[in-house]
């Protein structure tokens, strides 16, 4: 593998600034490592080397010409296959939207263009972002760069494997209840929920309007924070956008990474801890305790007590939502359409075979359980008592922000798990976002940080928690603690990954 390739992007934009290296030749490496990796990871869905080689020659022409450019400007990009692209396929990991190639691009999309940012292909996903593992895509499976034989979480476990393996330096994931985070967790990579309404959902395909976000999936924090701040911000296309401006995500991030937390409180959340969590997820995460308390951090302990009921309402709340985002799937608007095998072709008849043919398991299993739960006569017990808790869980997270400035758990309660290992238990599957729901429940913004190997020798997920709007927050805490491991180890955890390719 070529060095260009393990920089991280950071690096990689002030080399391209500075003339050292040509977009032209940092986009090559990428395509190279691609080619190299992806027989054996399968993070890509699409790989777009024509047009990511002709952004990157009019990058390097603009430069040569001395023009002004976004300072990510030549760094490639991947993602997720959920975010509309205008002319390149999007699928969202469905078999119902095969061949469909949008005609707009997502906000996020349009901004990444607009920075000139050569953008590698699209990464693979569980169906509609329905999944932990990424094997519920119709695709294939994405293999973790780790292990071979292990997931690289989901449902953007193409984007995290992309980035941990050297395949883009920078991605994009989206986050409904964790789908950013615990790939980054289980891939060694780091992963952003941002502030529900701070990125733009205009482009995304809808899993569940009330719990998306766009965010980065990157290799250190200060990379995650250069991605932040170009994709976020207020939209008038997203009507839940935040009108004001981003908080200064970057120069967070560069102070964070002075190493000094002095005064930051910190609360560790009771609720999302001990039992059940992987031994040495535990371990991992108390020695990264420890090193925020040197940093200068008060760490306390808060009770976060309806954090327990955070799965079950999501897993009403969700289904609820998707349920009504998937109607648009009939078989006549976009994608697969199927006719039925015998008798009348009847609007009804097209769309009810399409849906059968178009949608995996999963997806059906959620739309059912949606439908219920929003039907006549069990709305109120199911839907309306989810709503509830999820205004209790909120109510939670006043309290506790009310005393601390930050909160903290691990970011999975275990390592990656073996390909097939959960497939056919629902529940278990549902049980690796036990930490990251709460936050999108509560719509305020999380970081996954890598902090270390557990006993089984794969990586692990460090989270932090912030009040909604306070993004600045995790960049600096998370910046801090990745400096003060980096430190211990010498250099970035990804480098002990087994080569690949
Ligand atoms: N794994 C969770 C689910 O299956 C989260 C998905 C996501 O964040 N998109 O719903």
């Amino acid at each position: 593998m070529t060095e260009l390739t393990r920089l991280s992007a950071a690096v990689l934009a002030e080399k391209l600034r500075a003339g050292e290296v040509s977009s032209v030749e940092a986009t090559q490496a990428y395509l190279d490592r691609i080619a190299a990796v992806e027989p054996a990871v399968h993070a890509y869905l699409h790989v777009s080397a024509q047009e990511a080689l002709a952004t990157a020659r009019d990058v390097d022409e603009r430069r040569a010409a001395g023009e002004e450019l976004h300072p990510l400007a030549g760094v490639p990009i991947a993602v997720k296959d959920v975010v509309v692209t205008q002319g390149m396929p999007s699928t969202a990991g469905s078999k119902i939207l095969e061949g469909w190639v949008p005609p707009y691009d997502a906000t996020l999309v349009e901004r990444i263009r607009a920075a000139r940012m050569p953008i590698l292909g699209k990464t693979n996903m569980d169906e509609f972002a329905m999944g932990s593992s990424t094997e519920h895509s119709a695709y294939g499976n994405t293999h973790n760069p780790w292990d071979l034989d292990r997931i690289p979480g989901g449902s953007g476990g193409g984007s995290a494997a992309a980035v941990a393996a050297f395949a883009a330096p920078l991605a994009i994931g989206t986050d409904t209840g964790g789908s950013i985070r615990q790939p980054g967790a289980v891939t060694g990579t780091v992963g952003v929920k941002p502030t529900y309404g701070g990125v733009s959902r205009y482009g995304l395909i809808a899993l569940a309007s009330s719990l998306d976000q766009a965010g980065p999936v990157t290799r250190t924090v200060l990379d995650s924070a250069l991605l932040h701040e170009l994709i976020g911000g207020h939209d008038p296309r997203d009507s839940t956008s935040i009108p004001e401006p981003l908080p200064d995500v970057v120069g967070a991030a560069r102070q964070g990474a002075l190493g000094d937390l002095t005064g930051v409180r910190v609360g560790v959340v009771e609720q999302l801890q001990g039992e059940g969590y992987q031994p040495g997820v535990q371990a991992r995460f108390e020695e990264s305790l420890e090193l925020l308390k040197e940093a200068g951090a008060d760490v306390v302990e808060v009770s976060c007590p309806h954090f327990e009921y955070a799965l079950a309402a999501y897993y009403l709340i969700l289904p609820a939502e998707a349920s009504s985002n998937l109607a648009k799937f009939d078989g006549m608007r976009f994608g697969l359409r199927v006719e039925p095998e015998e008798g009348p072709v009847t609007a009804e008849r097209v769309m009810a075979a399409t849906r059968g043919a178009g949608f995996g398991d999963e997806v059906k299993r959620r739309i059912i359980l949606g439908t219920y739960a929003l039907s006549a006569g069990y709305y109120d017990a199911y839907y309306g008592s989810a709503q509830k808790v999820r205004t209790l869980i909120q109510r939670d997270f006043a309290a506790a922000f009310d005393q601390v400035d930050v909160l903290v758990s691990p970011t999975a309660p275990t390592t990656a798990f073996k390909l097939g290992e959960k497939l056919d238990d629902p529940l278990a599957m549902y049980l690796n976002d036990v930490a990251t729901i709460p936050a999108n429940l509560a719509g305020v913004p999380g970081i996954s940080v890598p902090n270390g190997l557990s006993d089984d020798g794969l990586p692990v997920g460090f989270q932090v928690l912030a009040p909604a709007k306070a993004d600045d927050r995790l960049y600096r805490v998370g910046a801090a603690l990745e400096a003060a491991l980096e430190a211990r180890w010498g250099g970035p955890l990804l480098d002990r990954a087994p080569e690949l390719g």
